[in-house]
């Protein structure tokens, strides 16, 4: 199963994607992730990285492209993958195709998760990580255990002032992506709002 995961901010991605690939045994390939453990880690392309996306900015294509074409590269990749927050733009998408289509491989389908804006901002400012598991938590709707309060982390861009700027990013860089994939005949429409086991019962009945 080769997959893509798009919606906005917020709308539920990485935590629907960590229960998929359970389900389908493929990699999960957040490119947000990797650029969190690029600049945890100090590498040029962290550092290059780290002033777009703490102001909710989108990282330069050839940046993106290149090190998702080296991910792909790798054995685990070679029978499927989730994407997760690639692509975000036409360019990218475009680039996508061409790299699965000079390895003779296609997209299976994209999942688009819908979720109202006024929601989104909600959504993301009490959203907390837990660096130790990945798990993601809300601090209303899904509140963490007390215990492990301590180590949870905010992250830089989900203030309200950087979520609004990822969500103009949205709407003008990456929306253009749900006609590219309707075209394509791949995109599959899914209501985001709900909790998250509706969510996933919602993904799994359309992905198959
Ligand atoms: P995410 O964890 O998917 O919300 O991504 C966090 C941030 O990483 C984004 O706001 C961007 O600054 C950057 N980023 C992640 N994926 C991409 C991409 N495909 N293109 C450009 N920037 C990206």
């Amino acid at each position: 199963m080769r997959m893509i995961f798009i919606g906005p901010p917020g709308a539920g991605k990485g935590t629907q994607a960590a229960r998929l690939v359970q389900r389908y045994g493929i990699p999960h390939i957040s490119t947000g992730d990797m650029f969190r453990a690029a600049i945890k880690g100090g590498t040029p392309m962290g550092l290059a990285a780290k002033t777009v996306m703490d102001g909710g900015g989108l990282v330069g294509d050839d940046i993106v492209i290149g090190m998702v074409k080296e991910r792909l590269e790798q054995d685990d990749a070679k029978g499927g993958f989730l994407l997760d927050g690639f692509p975000r733009t036409v360019v990218q998408a475009q680039a996508l195709q061409e790299l699965l289509a000079d390895k003779g491989q296609a997209l299976d389908a994209v999942a688009l998760l819908e979720v109202p804006e006024e929601l989104i901002v909600e959504r993301i400012i009490h959203r907390r990580s837990d660096p130790s598991t990945g798990a993601i938590y809300h601090l209303k709707f899904n509140p963490p255990p007390a215990e492990i309060a301590e180590r949870l982390v905010h992250r830089k861009d989900d203030t309200e002032v950087a979520c609004r700027t990822r969500l103009g990013a949205y709407r003008e860089q990456t929306a253009p992506l749900v006609p590219f994939y309707e075209d394509l005949g791949l995109l599959k429409r899914v209501d985001g709002v709900g909790s998250p086991d509706q969510i996933t019962e919602r993904l799994t009945s359309v992905l198959g």
